[in-house]
């Protein structure tokens, strides 16, 4: 409170819309070879070098993808972006802009709005993407956060969901439900902490999965990674909502079917510790727990010995005809059917 009285906070209608724009732009340093004009006029103007542009948008609201009691402002910013960024990775591509769009209550400062560019501008810099524009609004309640992602790439290189073929070999990187542990984690403390506010937070020895779930990159490594190998991905999606729903979209428009195997799925074991204390199973939380943003992908066989010495790169299963379904074998050699069950924005299953 002290402190407050101090610096004291700026309410947004203080500095007004232009004001807040101004003070965005000033922070914005254009570095994308693409970027030829970016905040400042009607509209941002790019230039894509030949290449094919790649553009996809997501939209946060607060109380659905987001509870700020427990995400700060600054990783609220820097998610936002990452999760942008993925979607252009998982299409092999490389992404160069973002547009941010934001509409603010008035119970939001100007601090709290510095703090969220903050982390916008964080993974900006971390992935070498310009913020080139947005909007900037009001609402009643709340905060809403939409951004959208341009990347590039050669026409030959682009990676859609549809190129799985028989036999391809199904890969993911890192380790999955990672992000779904660090949330139950902080909602666990979260209850704790509403029921006795004298207990503080205990979340030590959880910095890997809590990191997952407030700081998560995008696997611009991996595709790096595909470009030294000399590999193409026959399929690839990135993981924002479980291995079980994202198997699913690739064998749809594949027109295929998979067979993974549980004892090849890879779970970090802080994740299973803590989703052991919660009764939660590992495996489960890796197929519907979602936010990891790994890339899941598909390989022709040939590509295997190219690839297969990498740490980091789980082979879990291969493609099979389509009459085969989408099924997970455990340990002892039972088949289940793999479900998506992915998160629905609508609240229903
Ligand atoms: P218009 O009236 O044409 O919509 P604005 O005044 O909304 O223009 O925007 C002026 C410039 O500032 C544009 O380049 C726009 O893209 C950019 N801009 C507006 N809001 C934001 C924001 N929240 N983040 C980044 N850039 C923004
Ligand atoms: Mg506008």
């Amino acid at each position: 409170m002290e402190q407050e009285k101090q610096n004291p906070l700026t309410p947004l209608s203080e500095v007004g819309e232009f004001g807040l724009i101004e003070k965005i732009r000033a922070n914005v340093v254009n570095t994308a070879p693409q970027t030829i004009f970016g905040i400042g006029d009607d509209a941002a103007v790019l230039d894509s070098k030949g290449q094919k542009t790649l553009i996809s948008t997501d939209c946060l609201v607060e109380g659905i993808h987001f509870d700020l009691s427990y995400v700060p402002m600054k990783h609220l910013g820097y998610k936002a972006v990452v999760v942008n960024l993925s979607d252009i990775f998982a299409m092999n591509a490389k992404p160069a802009q973002i547009l941010v769009t934001l509409a603010a209550s008035s119970r939001y400062t100007l601090e709290a709005i510095d703090e969220l560019y903050e982390g916008i501008f964080a993974a900006c810099q971390a992935y070498g993407v310009d913020l080139v524009g947005g909007d900037t609004s009001s609402i009643p309640k709340g905060l809403v956060l939409s951004i959208t992602v341009l990347g590039y790439a050669d026409e030959a290189s682009v990676v859609y969901r549809n190129g799985a073929r028989l036999n391809d070999i199904i890969c993911v990187s890192g380790d999955l439900g990672g992000a779904y542990a660090g949330l139950q984690l902080l909602e666990r403390e979260k209850r704790i902490f509403m029921e006795n506010s004298a207990v503080q937070p205990d979340l030590t020895g959880f910095d890997y999965i809590l990191e997952r779930q407030l700081k998560p990159e995008a696997r611009k490594d991996v595709v790096d990674l595909f470009a030294r190998l000399g590999i193409k991905p026959t399929a690839m999606i990135d993981v924002s909502d479980g291995l079980a729903s994202e198997i699913n979209h690739i064998c749809k428009e594949s027109a295929c079917g998979a067979r993974i195997f549980d004892e090849r799925i890879p779970v970090d074991p802080q994740s299973v510790i803590l989703l052991e204390e919660m009764k939660v199973n590992p495996t489960l939380a890796a197929l519907n727990g979602g936010e990891d943003y790994e890339l899941l992908f598909t390989i022709s066989p040939t590509d295997y010995e190219k690839i297969k010495a990498e740490k980091g790169i789980s082979f879990i299963g291969f493609i099979t005809p389509p009459e085969f379904g989408v099924k997970l074998e455990t340990r002892d050699g039972i088949q289940h059917n793999l479900e998506a069950k992915g998160w629905n924005a609508f609240g229903k299953e």
